[in-house]
């Protein structure tokens, strides 16, 4: 891997090797590249830099701490350590891009922020965001998820953004990406999308991933003057793939460092009953852009699911589609069983209580560490539990 990687990757036409471009109808096309050339040239700019410097570190937090687990890697083996991006505010590490994507909009003078959301985390990591600058903020969400993510959905009415429910279709996700794409297209000039991981056309996949990589520079650094050294392996989970991105940037020329990226194995590898992309999809084309990608034989995107709604996505980012490809990354999978289990034992033995997402890349990590007794194992906690709390209660309960 050569060093001009971020340089080379993707090329000018938004393109991971044979993953990526930019796949949408021409009036579309314009207002991406018009996004794309500002990007290149304002987040250069000292300006820029400098501002979204000092928001990481007065408003988000940052850096969050790297933590080492010590009865977690006693019980398991191993030397397991935590990057805490629970600790970036809001609990996780979606407001690093959504600082990062309204810091931009902000610089391109647009009044309003539009986006999609699921779960409800991008949702709010987005109006955060808006609050933060100033802007309006317009999410659109299924009406099944409005129902589903209550909480999220009253945390984006506090924090100040429209809610739009969207009513055709299956009124989930995917609906919901049309329904803001459609808004967005109504006034370009003063709206601006923002997309919520590292997929969909060029350039989210590429600004996604640049506002991310403080995750790993950060960690990269930390965890050397804990110990000396680099991490022998390194653990995230992969929904669309930006806080493992984030993590894996910093060590993508570092040959001696295992990158493992972990999808959710569900209830079972049939379909319909997980979300494991790397694993078992195939090259196709979703929201824009080509990947890896669940799917039927007519190209249409598979049903998903997950235990960790941030983490059922049937497609994935194109970056992460070359290094499948290349070999720099493993892809592997953890099942909701698996993770549930690695949700308790962090938080009995550590006080830590994760997302379900992040969870995934611990249960893989203590596999790991079972194996693997002499090495250190580095996990991206992307982020907190307290929004899973009420759901594993009543559904899987306390631990026997
Ligand atoms: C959304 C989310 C994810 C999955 O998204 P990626 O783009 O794959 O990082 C993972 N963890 C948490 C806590 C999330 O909110």
């Amino acid at each position: 891997m050569s060093t001009n990687y971020f340089k080379n990757y993707p090329d000018t036409e938004g393109f991971f090797e044979a993953y990526g471009g930019s796949f949408i109808p021409p009036n579309l096309q314009k207002e991406m590249e018009k996004i794309t050339d500002a990007y290149y040239s304002i987040s250069k700019s000292h300006h820029f830099i400098s501002e979204l410097r000092s928001i990481r570190k007065h408003y988000q937090g940052r850096p969050t701490p790297v933590y080492y687990c010590n009865r977690l890697s006693t019980k398991y083996g191993g030397r397991i350590y935590l990057k805490r991006e629970d600790l970036n505010h809001t609990g996780a590490h979606k407001l690093n891009h959504c600082m990062g994507e309204a810091l931009l909009a902000k610089y391109l003078g647009k009044k309003k922020l539009i986006a999609e959301t699921g779960a409800g985390q991008h949702g709010v990591a987005l109006a955060t965001a808006a609050a933060y600058f100033g802007l309006e903020c317009e999410i659109h969400m299924g009406e099944v998820d409005i129902v589903k993510e209550h909480p999220n959905v009253v945390r984006m009415k506090i924090l100040g953004a429209k809610v739009v429910p969207v009513s055709f279709g299956l009124k989930t996700l995917k609906e919901a990406v049309d329904s803001a794409f459609a808004a967005y297209m109504e006034d370009p000039e003063n709206s601006i999308y923002c997309i919520g991981s590292v997929v969909g056309p060029h350039p989210f996949p590429m600004m996604v991933r640049d506002f991310q990589r403080v995750v790993g520079i950060e960690a990269k650094e930390q965890f050397h003057d804990m110990t000396g050294e680099l991490p022998d392996n390194v653990v995230a989970c992969v929904g669309g793939g930006s806080n493992s991105i984030g993590i894996f940037s910093a060590f993508l020329e570092d040959e001696e460092v295992k990158l493992y990226g972990i999808e959710p194995a569900g209830r079972s590898l049939n379909l319909g009953d997980h979300a494991a992309t790397m694993t078992l999809g195939t090259p196709g084309m979703i929201h824009g852009f080509k990947c890896y990608l669940l799917q039927d034989e007519k190209g249409e995107p598979s049903p998903v699911y997950s235990v960790a709604s941030g983490l059922d996505y049937p497609g994935v980012g194109p970056e992460h589609c070359m290094l499948k490809d290349l070999k720099k990354v493993i892809y592997e999978t953890a099942t909701d069983d698996e993770t549930i289990d690695a949700f308790y034992e962090l938080s009995r033995l550590e006080g830590i209580i994760p997302a379900l997402e992040s969870a995934h890349a611990v249960a893989y990590a203590l596999k790991l560490a079972k194996e693997n007794p002499r090495q250190s194992i580095l996990v991206n906690l992307s982020g907190r539990g307290d929004k899973d709390v009420d759901y594993v209660m009543e559904t899987y309960g306390l631990p026997k």
